[in-house]
């Protein structure tokens, strides 16, 4: 699973105004998760898996993954596309 090194990882906290720093690290900068939405707050079903780098931090095959619903897809698309870290979106299934 993910190194502890990456599950601290927190690189976005300052553009990220409705997530408090705890609860999103918690939550969306893990590549282990469980499959849940990576929004705040949010418990639904993940259905969909983004899949973002950061160059500033990733070598440039390295993949992030986020989960997510279909009501948050969107907004953590956007979110990472604004940023230049989106690559994809892909279905997630367990
Ligand atoms: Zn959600």
């Amino acid at each position: 699973m993910a190194p502890p090194v990456a599950v601290r990882h927190r690189p976005f906290l300052g553009g990220f105004e409705r997530c408090p720093p705890t609860t999103y690290a918690d939550g969306v900068t893990t590549d282990e998760t469980d499959p849940i939405c990576s929004a705040k707050g949010c418990t639904e079903p993940a259905k969909h898996q983004l899949l973002w780098n950061n160059p500033k931090l990733h070598t440039p095959d390295r993949r992030k993954t986020w989960l997510a619903c279909d009501e948050h897809e969107e907004y953590l698309r956007k979110f990472l596309s604004a940023r230049g870290f989106w690559k994809a979106t892909e279905p997630f299934t367990q």
